[in-house]
């Protein structure tokens, strides 16, 4: 018996990097799964697999939340598992950085994640029961120069806290994921610079990258029973770099 047997799970970003791999696993699992993406060519894909749904989502996008979450519990008579993995990320020096830019790295990064939860705990509080995972960063709590990128994961830290009290007493669980370096394509630019990675792997306590498959495998506890008196939570899966 999967971990996730027969819990309908939407999981937003789901054509690429992390959250494909939680696409994957969460199947595997046996989980029904909705890839959420904005890349339509990219859920092409996603849909040939098994138990995987692929459907057009632009996270910042009220309209697009209320219209899938309506689809979603009609569709399937519930939404157990939600996963706010869909972001983008940045480097831009912090005095390049315009009030569009602003508006574009909160708009996706932060409201995305606030709508969902939004349109999706209230069917949700139908059963009772439901979990709501969300995807922040090591550099909500250590910045490492990402500037506004940070300031929206900083924002996911702590509207995952307020959803967690908010609607705790609709049996409804949030918790936040705080990944370090994950190797996907949003850090490509980064792996095509040896000196670079090689630095990093050596300020990594574990003495590597992350991969998806270590922030599926944490997504996967938080979104099964077996973390159901688990709420408000933070878990960095870092390697121990942010620990230093
Ligand atoms: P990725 O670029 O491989 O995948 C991101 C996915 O989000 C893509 O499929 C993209 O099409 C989708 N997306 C972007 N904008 C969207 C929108 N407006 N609506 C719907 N979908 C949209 O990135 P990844 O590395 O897999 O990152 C996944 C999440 O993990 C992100 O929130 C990212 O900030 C976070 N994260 C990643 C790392 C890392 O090192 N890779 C570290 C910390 C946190």
């Amino acid at each position: 018996m999967g971990r996730l047997d027969k819990k309908i799970a939407i999981v937003t970003g789901g054509a690429s990097g992390i959250g494909e791999k939680m696409v994957d696993l969460f199947s595997a699992e046996g989980a029904t799964v909705i890839a959420a993406d904005i890349n339509e060519k990219a859920l092409e894909e996603a849909s040939r697999k098994e138990n995987v749904v692929g459907m057009k989502l632009n996270v910042a996008s009220e309209e697009d939340w209320a219209g899938l979450a309506k689809e979603v519990y009609e569709r399937f008579g519930k939404i157990d598992v939600l996963v706010n993995n869909a972001g983008i990320s940045s480097e831009k020096p912090y005095t390049d950085i315009d009030l569009d830019d602003w508006q574009k790295m909160l708009s996706i990064n932060g409201f995305g994640p606030f709508a969902g939860i939004k349109h999706v705990a209230s069917y949700m509080a139908k059963e009772k029961k439901g979990s709501i995972v969300n995807i922040s960063s090591y550099t909500a709590q250590i910045g490492q120069g990402f500037n506004h990128y940070s300031a929206s994961k900083g924002a996911v830290r702590a509207l995952s806290k307020a959803a967690a009290t908010t609607f705790g007493k609709s049996g409804v669980r949030v918790n936040a994921l705080f990944p370090g370096i994950i190797e996907t394509p949003m850090t490509k630019g980064l792996s095509t610079s040896r000196d670079l990675l090689g630095q990093l792997i050596q300020a990594t306590p574990l003495q590597r990258l992350g991969q998806p498959e270590d922030i599926a495998n944490a997504a996967l506890f938080l979104a099964s029973d077996d973390s159901s008196y688990i709420t408000g939570a933070e878990l960095v899966i870092d390697g121990g770099f942010s620990a230093q």
